[in-house]
């Protein structure tokens, strides 16, 4: 009778526990929507993996504000009481710097910025100046010549008529750890030398919104450490740190992947002097042994104690690109076309043009951003 007692409650309990845990799912899935843009999978796990707030920065709207129907500082309901038991937890993991500085949507504007305060250095390498960059040069690189700088490993007359910020880096047109690392060495140095409030950094096959991108950054100090982009992993990445011949440390910190853009403020640009300028950028890299973007990701977290702030707002090929919403594109800061999982992966939008004529949908969102564009067809239903 007791045993059966016993084992009715345990059942009642587990059920309990089963029904809040479905709650708390329902409920996180449903804020990680709303936060991300309608984001799924590999994203919505860093998301749970990492949120934080910003600190040392003027504050965005306290968060429970931001969350429709969460007053602040009041526990409603069981999921309330959850979400704030994880949050609690997020900020414990946020103590420990395992996760990255999340900011969702532009924050007011801060500082009164132009186009013009910002470095925009696309890194490619010569076999993609036809295949990939004549599709920028007529895109969003058209609107915003003076604050890109293309950065190659090829020198190319065609391209230079075409546009004037054309930086042959010399570097190997590899592939490589080393050659990425050589292009992304003179990007910094090139970036420092420009006197710009801020740099930024995209791949070949990332469409920019100057717009947003201009918006975003004016809701940051310049001049205080600022480092924003997304990252393509849920977990901050392990690496081992080469001290000397024989002398190890590891050592583990979050990275906003190149693939997607991202961003660093002057006055951050600057601390990172001592690792990253002149020659300095390829011995730091060397010393992780990982890629380019990693290498900024070690230089910022691990030795400058600098925290990522994460934007959703960036966007690389490895993450599923018709998960932006058709509504939201406009709001994006970069966006991009690839493979994803072996399978082609773009933006999804019906758009000015076909995608058998426009498969990377970058001419398609242009005239979407920009419809006065001359070879943009007039009245588009999108
Ligand atoms: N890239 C390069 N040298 C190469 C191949 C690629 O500089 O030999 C550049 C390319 O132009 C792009 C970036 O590296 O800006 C990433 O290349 P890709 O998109 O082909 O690869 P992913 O890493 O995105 O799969
Ligand atoms: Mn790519």
């Amino acid at each position: 009778m007791l045993k059966s007692c016993g084992r009715k409650l345990l059942l009642f309990l587990v059920g309990c526990m089963f029904t809040c845990l479905l709650v708390l799912m329902a409920d996180q899935q449903k804020r990680q929507v709303e936060e991300l843009g309608g984001e799924g999978g590999r994203r919505a796990l860093q998301s749970l993996a990492s949120p934080g707030e910003p600190e040392g920065l003027p504050r965005q709207p306290q968060r429970q504000e931001d969350e429709p129907g969460l007053a602040p500082r009041e526990v409603k309901s069981f999921t309330d009481y959850f979400s704030k038991l994880s949050r609690g937890r997020r900020e414990a993991q946020d103590a420990g710097s395992l996760a990255p500085r999340r900011e969702g949507t532009p924050r007011p504007a801060l500082e009164d910025i132009t186009a013009q305060d910002v470095f925009i250095a696309v890194k490619t390498t010569k076999k993609f100046h036809k295949a990939r960059l004549e599709l920028l040069l007529d895109t969003w690189i058209s609107r915003n010549r003076d604050l890109t700088f293309i950065f190659t490993d090829g020198e190319d007359e065609e391209l230079k008529k075409r546009t004037a910020n054309v930086i042959n880096t010399n570097c190997s047109a590899a592939h490589s750890r080393q050659a990425l690392s050589c292009k992304m060495a003179v990007e910094y140095d090139k970036f420092i030398e420009s006197g710009r409030k801020w740099f930024c950094h995209v791949d070949d096959d990332n469409y920019v919104n100057v717009r947003t991108l201009v918006k975003l950054l004016s809701g940051y100090p310049h001049t205080q450490d600022i480092y924003i982009g997304k990252p393509s992993l849920d977990r901050p990445i392990q690496a081992t740190e080469r001290i000397s011949e024989n002398k190890m440390h590891p050592v583990h910190f979050w990275f906003a992947t190149g693939g997607a853009g991202f961003c660093i403020s002057r006055g951050l640009a600057l601390k990172m002097s001592p690792w990253a300028s002149g020659g300095h950028f390829m011995s730091t890299a060397e010393k992780i042994r990982l890629p380019d973007d990693c290498t900024i990701g070690y230089i910022i977290e691990s030795v400058l104690g600098v925290k990522l702030i994460r934007s959703n707002l960036f966007h690389s090929h490895l993450e599923n690109l018709h998960q932006v919403p058709k509504t939201e594109i406009h709001k994006q800061v970069t966006l991009s076309y690839g493979m994803f999982e072996n399978k082609r992966n773009s933006i999804h939008m019906k758009g000015a043009f076909s995608t058998d004529e426009d498969p990377s949908r970058f001419r398609s969102i242009h005239c979407l951003l920009y419809p006065d564009t001359p070879w943009c067809p007039l009245n588009v239903v999108y």
